[in-house]
């Protein structure tokens, strides 16, 4: 990626989450000189944010490709002329993730917080760490019985699924 340097990745790794991330780097670095690489980075990391949140329609899907040539072709200097590259390339070997984010509403590698849901298994012991480690306090239950996540309080951040002993806390 960039420097020549690989980075190795697993199924656990969303491809969408991946592009956002270099091009986030890419409209951090931009100098501004130019319209294509300054405003055209700021919208296709706008769209591709909400590819992540499962806010996208599939019409942002040519959009972007559109958006990538324009910026590509007409920026002034190797920054942004590369500056899509990260999104065009995940979008041609991992289409298949994109659909799922836009159509589905769901994220594949279980990683984009927005399309993803925690729940509590019948496997539960009731021990009560994941209702000590959660941050807004919206797991209920008592020592020794089954817990219970409130789904419109809960904010994703993963701390029970870190905390259970029993692997009783899966997301989907
Ligand atoms: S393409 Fe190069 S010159 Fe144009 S805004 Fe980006 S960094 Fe600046
Ligand atoms: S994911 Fe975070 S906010 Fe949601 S129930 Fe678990 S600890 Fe609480
Ligand atoms: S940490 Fe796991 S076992 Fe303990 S109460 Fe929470 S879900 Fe149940």
């Amino acid at each position: 990626m960039g420097s020549g340097g690989m980075v190795v990745m697993d199924e656990t790794d969303c491809m969408v989450d991946i592009a956002r991330f270099f091009l986030e780097f890419t409209v951090d670095e931009s100098c501004g000189k130019c319209t294509p690489c300054r405003e055209g980075t700021k919208r296709m990391l706008e769209m591709i944010e909400r590819i992540t949140e499962g806010k996208a329609e599939y019409e942002d899907l040519d959009r972007i490709t559109s958006l990538a040539d324009t910026i590509s072709s007409t920026s002034l200097c190797g920054l942004g002329q590369t500056a899509s590259t990260p999104v065009v390339s995940t979008m041609h070997y991992f289409f298949d993730e994109y659909q799922a984010h836009v159509v589905d509403k769901k994220c594949p590698a279980l990683h984009c917080k927005e399309l993803i849901s925690f729940f509590i298994e019948s496997t539960c012991i009731g021990c009560l760490r994941c209702k000590r480690e959660c941050p807004v306090s919206c797991i209920s239950g008592e020592v020794k019985e089954r817990h219970v996540i409130d789904q419109t309080a809960c904010i994703k951040c993963g701390n029970c699924f870190d905390v259970c002993p029993v692997s009783a806390i899966t997301k989907s």
